[in-house]
Parts: structure tokens; sequence; C-alpha cells
């Protein structure tokens, strides 16, 4: 009875739809082109290779059964915010949004192993000592729900049922914040989910226990979640990730209770974020935190970890989804373009063992794609959530038609009152500034057709019938729709106005700048920062089109510097995303050859080994070389061209000092730098450390 109990109960369950607009929710649709396919494509094909024995080794020794494969290592083996649960999500939805049988098989012989393995109390973590207990049930929460509704599997939710009874009985449930803890914040989403799939009321009693009310009051009640809150309580910077991603705790407690603030919390989320936290690229969080925007260009400045890429992505995609279908706006689908392109797209492949692109670097100093030091971080859990879920959020089913949310290859059936559409997007955008539907239709029907008028748009968009000119109407939600009588066959062919825009910070109007054509961020490959090349006021006079490669262009000023945009550079390829007058002249840190590899603070490199070295080439005459004075620092030697031209000493008696030493009197053109560390140090010094934060010219 048990068994089938869940099933039972999902056919009573009655929750209002709320929603005004339908996600699709994986059915009848596929992307079918383009570079979020083939994002797709290599996913599927590295997660099925992960052997199940290694993702199952820790369950099945916790549980003293035999346990064949190998340790993954990293956070997997560690049980750091492990990821199990969101790999099972993950192959469900790539099962949902590719048909590959593979997906679900390998999700169902995971969950039969794990399944096995748990106690007979339902505990079910890999080891006995996982360091975030909430985040890691509501990973499994989600995995084990979407693995009932992509995958079929309704033995999850029997499972599901088992490990909450454990989670009822021993989670804390204190609910303090603390920065990079065990994100209880999160929970109610996916317990919502659950409720709603199975109706069972103690989901739904348990999501609400784990409801963040006193930030999600902050932006429901119009506030800024740094000022002071009622209970007298301040944040003064949040976690950047998981305060986006619990924001889906308030759409599904709006979904399920119907009441007003939590709609109020999303919405003004939406516009608090986009107003104060989002880069250019849609990304936020540098160093994985939410700060007042005053403080946003010298984070930007002071981080190579800009942006958590994967998991921000993938908060990001299923707030705005819910905003659409809840408000039926289609503004919310302008910050899903911007991450699924510059965000998702722009990730560079993952490595067989685990190590993933976790953060994008926008420093303004240069940067360049790796894949992070850590095996199997969170982000290797919402890597295939985010790319599948691209699928889903391509078009959405209005009552009287359909919406075309993104510009993506694809495919799309869906029902309009009795009729059966299928519509095919064919287009090379953002390579190309159109795209092209065609309907296939059984009989002639009636009904609405709308796409997103996207903010970027930079003029009117024309469109053409079956070759003949036809108009869209604005229908102040954001949608561009026209409504007729359709027959099978019709083709409508868009113009889609791209163009070149600067993009500062929130609340700036200039430097730093990034450079966008259309939603896509640009970047620059360039020898140094090219600030002083671009015209920031006439942006689109700067560039010059390669020919033959779309989206492919050079300075007008400087046709050595390659534009093109930050999604198509390849792993280690260095670029600048952001232009900063602060940056002009600087070469960084991060391009200083060193003897073996030093310490990077994030800020500069430091080593304390007498004879240690490194060194950097620059042109002009004259140079700052930029460090700072610590209380543990020694002296360095430092040669230009091989000639020894002084001794810096970085001792001070306090820490991190910003400490200058400056050379000039050099003929022009190319020099090479060398800095070597010294045995000699200061008396006071506590050790010889020296540390290099970059060169200026002067
Ligand atoms: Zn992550």
């Amino acid at each position: 009875m048990t068994f089938l109990l869940p099933v039972l109960i999902a056919t009573l369950t009655v929750t209002p739809e709320r929603r005004i607009l339908l996600p699709l929710d994986y059915h009848g649709v596929r992307i079918t082109g383009g570079v979020l396919r083939r994002q797709l494509d290599q996913t599927v094909e590295d997660y099925l290779r992960i052997p199940n024995d290694d993702l199952l080794l820790g369950f099945r020794k916790r549980a003293g059964l035999p346990a064949p494969g190998h340790d993954l290592g990293g956070w997997y083996s560690d049980d750091v915010f492990h990821v199990f649960g969101q790999i099972l999500s993950g192959l469900a939805r790539m099962h949902a949004a590719t048909g590959d049988p593979a997906c679900k098989a390998k999700a169902d012989a995971l969950f039969e192993g794990w399944e096995k393995c748990l106690g007979t109390d339902g505990y079910f973590y890999y080891s006995m000592r996982p360091n975030a207990p909430h985040y890691i049930y509501d990973k499994m929460v989600g995995g084990l729900v979407d693995l009932a509704t992509y995958g079929g599997n309704k033995e999850a939710l029997v499972a599901l049922a088992k490990i909450t009874r454990w989670a009822e009985k021993n989670l804390d449930r204190s609910n303090r914040y603390a920065f990079g803890q065990t994100e209880w914040y999160t929970l109610s989403e996916n317990l919502y989910r659950a409720y709603m799939v199975t109706g069972d009321l103690r989901y739904k009693n348990f999501a609400k226990v784990w409801e963040y009310t006193p930030y999600w009051k902050q932006y429901a009640t119009g506030k800024s979640i740094f000022a002071k809150r009622p209970d007298g309580g301040q944040t003064g910077s949040y976690h950047a990730y998981s305060h986006v991603n619990n924001l889906g705790g308030a759409a599904l407690a709006y979904r399920v209770g119907g009441e007003r603030w939590y709609l109020d919390t999303i919405k003004n989320a939406y516009d608090f974020l986009q107003s104060n936290e989002c880069f250019a690229t849609g990304g936020f969080g540098p160093d994985e935190s939410l700060v007042p925007k005053e403080q946003l260009a010298d984070r930007l400045r002071g981080t190579s970890t800009t942006f958590e890429t994967q998991c921000g992505t993938w908060a990001v995609f299923k707030l705005c989804k819910n905003l659409i279908a809840l408000t039926g706006d289609a503004k919310y689908g302008d910050w899903i373009e911007k991450v699924a392109f510059n965000g998702i797209a722009a990730t560079i492949p993952m490595s067989p063992d685990g190590h993933v692109f976790y953060y994008s670097d926008y420093n303004p100093l240069g940067g360049s794609k790796i894949n992070v030091d850590t095996g199997w971080s969170c982000c290797t859990g919402t890597r295939p959530m985010a790319i599948a879920d691209v699928c889903d959020l391509a078009y959405f089913q209005a009552p009287d038609g359909i919406d075309v949310n993104l510009f993506v290859p694809s495919t799309a059936r869906l029902s309009v009152g009795s009729s059966h559409v299928t519509m095919t997007q064919e287009t090379r955008f953002p390579e190309e500034p159109s795209t092209t539907l065609t309907l296939e239709l059984g009989q002639p029907a009636e009904f609405t057709l709308r796409i997103r008028e996207a903010e970027w748009f930079m003029g009117p968009v024309t469109a053409l019938i079956n070759g003949k000119p036809m108009t869209f109407q604005r229908s102040g939600n954001h949608w561009l729709s026209t409504r007729r009588r359709w027959s099978n066959g019709d083709k409508i062919e868009l113009k889609l106005p791209m163009g070149f825009r600067a993009a500062p910070l929130p609340g700036s109007n200039s430097n730093p700048t990034a450079v966008e054509f259309g939603p896509i961020v640009m970047a620059f490959r360039a020898e140094d920062s090219p600030v002083n090349r671009v015209d920031l006021s006439h942006v689109g006079s700067n560039f010059a089109s390669v020919a033959g490669e779309p989206l492919n262009y050079r300075l007008s000023q400087d046709p050595n510097v390659l534009v093109r945009p930050f999604y198509e550079y390849k792993s280690g390829e260095p670029y600048y995303l952001y232009l900063d007058t602060e940056a002009e002249g600087r070469i960084p840190y991060r391009r200083f050859q060193t003897d073996v590899r030093w310490n990077n603070s994030g800020k500069f490199w430091f080593r304390n080994v007498p004879g240690a070295w490194c060194e950097a080439t620059f042109e002009g005459s004259a140079i700052k070389l930029l460090g700072y004075l610590f209380d543990d620092a020694g002296r360095a030697e430092v040669k230009i061209d091989g000639k020894v031209v002084g001794v810096i000493d970085q001792y001070g008696p306090i820490r991190e000092v910003p400490h200058d030493w400056s050379f000039s009197g050099l003929l022009g053109g190319k020099h090479t730098i060398r800095i070597t560390i010294l045995p000699d140090k200061s008396e006071k010094s506590k050790d010889r450390y020296i540390n290099v934060a970059g060169l200026k010219r002067i």
C-alpha cells in the first residue's frame, strides 16, 4: 500500500493554476542546433561517462555493501555540498530535453543503487559526515522529484518519503544565515514541488519551515536587502548564488498558497538584482557575494572569481521562468537570454575528473577561462540541469496561442484550442540577426503568435509572412504579437535589430564598461587593455567586421585587437571583458611568469623562498611595480633587461598596505623585469614573503 500511496495521492492534488503562461515542461520541444545544443550534447556525453560504481562508492561503503569502483575525489568524496541528487536531476532533465534513453537508464540505475543504501531510518547521505545536511537534502529532494517528473520513475517518490522522515526528525531548525554554511533557506522550493507532485501535505508543511521570510520581506516591501530589517538585523553581503536560488521558494510558495507578497518578492527581487547586482553578462556576485552596488566596481577590479557561472545560471533560469509564467511579462526573458549566451554557453567543457568551469572572470585587468582546482564542486551538479533547462525556456504556451522567448534553432509541438501546431525555428542567431518560424498545422487555426520584445532591440522588428510584409503589435508586457488565421506551411521571417552598446555597471554611466552586441557580451583579445583605443561615446564606430567570421570584429584604431563574443573564447585564451581606464597601462600579476608556481592571493603572487623569481615584459621608458607592505615581508632584487636596478623592501609594521616601486629613464621599446627573492630581510620582519601585484606603465 505504501508503494502506491504517492501515486494515488497525486491524482487528488488540487493546486489552482496561478500561472498565466505555461512552460512546455520539456514536452514536445527540442533545441536542434547552435552553441546551446552543442553544450547539451557535450554534457550528455560527459555525464554518461561517469562510472556508476564511482558515483555510488561512498553510499555503499557507508551501508556496508560491496563497493567496487574508485573514489571520485574532491567535494564528492569529502561529502561537501554533495551533487548526487543534482546528477539524478541533470540526467532526468537531459533525458527529457533530448529523448536519449541512456540518460534515463543511468538515472534509474543510480537511483536503484542509492536506494539500496538507505538506512532504516531514512538516512541517505554519502558519508556519516555530510558537511551541509540541509543543502544535500534539498538537492536530493530535487533529484527525486525530477526523476519522477522527467524520468517517470515513481519509486523515487517512495524514497522521497523515507528520506524526508529522516530530515523531519534530524535537520536543525534554528535557521540562521551564515555565508558558506548549510543553506537551509533553499529548501522550500523543492519541498513545495514535492507537494505539488504528490499532494502530500507533509511536504507543504515542511516547505513552510524553511521559508526565508526576513530576506524575502525586504524585497516584498520594496526595501534594499542591505537595509536594516524590521527585526533590527542587517546584512552587509549575502552569498550570491543561494540568494537568487532561494527565490524559487518564494515563487513556489505563491504557486501553492497564492499569497500576493510572495509574488511581490520575486518581482521586486528581479528589479533589485538587475539594477544593483548584475554585470553586462547577466552574471552576478563577485567572490560569490551580493554587495551594495557602490562596492561593485571595486569588487570587479579586485577579483578573478566574478560569477559562479553554472549555479548562477541555473538560479536565474528558474527565477525568470517562474516570473514569465506568473506575470505573463516577457521582460524576464532578457535575463534568461543573457545568462544562456554569456553564462552557460561561455563555459568550457568539464574535465573527465570533475573539474568544471566554476567562475567567469570579468576582471578589467584581463582574464582567461580555467576549470576550478577542486573536483566535483557544486557547479558539477548544476551544469547538466542548467544546460538541459534551455529546452524549457524557449517557448511558453499562452491561453490564446504560442509565445517565443528565445531565438534558438528548435522545434516545438503545442496545442492551441483543438489544433496541434508544430513550430520550427531556424536561425543562426546571435551570429545572424534574424530568425524564421514555420508552422505545421493539420487544419487552419486562429491563434496569437508572440515573440519577446528584447530590451536590446535597437529599432522595430521587420517581419514577412510567406514573403509579404506583416506587422506585430506591442502588447505592453514586452511581447510583440500578431493574431490571425494560420495555415499549414506559413513561414514568418523576422529581422531582429541588433547593434553595439556600451554596458556600464548598474548605477554608473561610464567606467568600467563592457560592450554588447544585442544580448551578447563581447571580449577583446589584446596584449593589454584596449580601453584607450575604444570610443565608448560612439561605441558602434569602433569595430570593423572580419569577413567570413560572424560576430568577429577588429578595432578600427588598432586592427591587432580582435573583438568577439565572450562565449567563443577557449580555455586559457586571454581576453578583456570590461574596459576600465584604471586598467590602462597595467600588466596584471597573472601575466608574470614565475620559476615555480607562486601562491595566488587573488590580488597578487606571493612566495617566501630566497632565489624564487617572477618576471614580465613591458613596453615603455618608466614603470611602477605594484605590491603591498606586510609585517612578514622580505626583500627582493629587481633586474631590468638582466641588469640589477634596485632592491625593494616590502616590510611594513602592518599588513597589506599598498606600496609601489618606480623606475624610469629606460629607452623606449620592450623590456623585461625580473624580481628575485633575497635571503636578506628587515630584522623586524617575521618572514621573507615577497608579493607582486602587477606593473603600471608611467
Ligand atoms: Zn556552484
